[in-house]
């Protein structure tokens, strides 16, 4: 028999609403360590919404949410969760922060703003920095930086701090397709190489099968599908019912 998984996270009968707008009705899923989540909808179907309850920014209406086994109201390990935000690039040439001082933001979260760094502490900003491949240019301003090597130093904020779940909201957009290849492929090495478990909001379902063992199509529900083994009709129906398009890649084909 397979070996039972640790639950990371479990969402049951989770609804909410802005105002009297359901946004997210009656979600039931779960996702157990090591998972690479793909969660695919279109523009407003609740992503966003989604990650919010999650992360206890905002509160369900109805349902439970647990984190770690844990009900998220009693939650508090706060750290063992890192998120990269929607738009967390595009800064400005003059923005005064270095690469490592960037990188650095992401120990200072666990370790508390007042605290020096320690050589632990150095130590976990210069592997991440070096996993994303990002070392050598540990001194150079943010701001000179491409849109995707500026992805790359967010991940390694989030990285440096150790989370055994990472959450990223279309951290691609405005990369270009190369730099989006890149990064994808640098996730799935993170979630193959450390167990890091992954959900990752994304448009481009075609690259994002490719990478992650289960798809979470968003529509104000949600449905979770094992693609594992490969994507068959249902998969692909979740896909095409959440209004995405499937393009042909150059790196290769959605499998049938
Ligand atoms: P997605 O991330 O999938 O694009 P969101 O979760 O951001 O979707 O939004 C889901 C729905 O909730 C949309 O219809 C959006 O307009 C609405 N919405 C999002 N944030 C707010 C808010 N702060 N106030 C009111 N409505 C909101
Ligand atoms: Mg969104």
């Amino acid at each position: 028999m397979a070996k039972i998984k640790e639950t990371i996270l479990e969402l049951k009968h989770v609804s909410f609403s802005y105002g009297t707008v359901p946004a997210i009705d009656n979600v039931t899923f779960s996702v157990e360590k090591g998972d690479f989540v793909g969660m695919i909808g279109p523009n407003g179907s609740g992503k966003t919404t989604l990650v919010k309850l999650v992360l206890g920014l905002l509160k369900p209406e109805n349902g439970t949410i647990k984190l770690f086994g844990k009900d998220i109201n009693e939650f508090k390990d706060w750290n063992r969760i890192g998120y990269v935000p929607q738009k967390a690039t595009g800064f400005d040439q003059n923005f005064p922060a270095t690469v490592f001082e960037a990188a650095s933001m992401g120990r200072f979260a666990k370790a508390g703003l007042a605290k020096q760094l320690s050589k632990a502490d150095y130590t976990a900003i210069e592997k991440a920095l070096e996993v994303v491949g990002m070392l050598k240019l540990r001194e150079r301003r943010i701001g000179e930086l491409s849109g995707g090597q500026q992805q790359r130093v967010f991940i390694a904020r989030a990285f440096a701090a150790e989370p055994e779940l990472l959450i990223l909201d279309e951290p691609t957009v405005g990369v270009d397709a190369e730099a989006q290849h890149e990064f994808y492929s640098l996730l799935k090495q993170l979630n193959e190489k450390f167990g890091l478990t992954l959900i990752l909001i994304s448009h481009d379902i075609g690259m994002v099968s490719k990478k992650v063992n289960k798809l979470a199509c968003v529509n104000i529900a949600v449905t979770m599908h094992d693609i594992s083994k490969g994507i068959n009709k249902a998969d692909l129906h979740c896909a095409y019912s959440t209004g995405m398009e499937l393009v042909p890649h150059h790196h290769g084909q959605v499998p049938a």
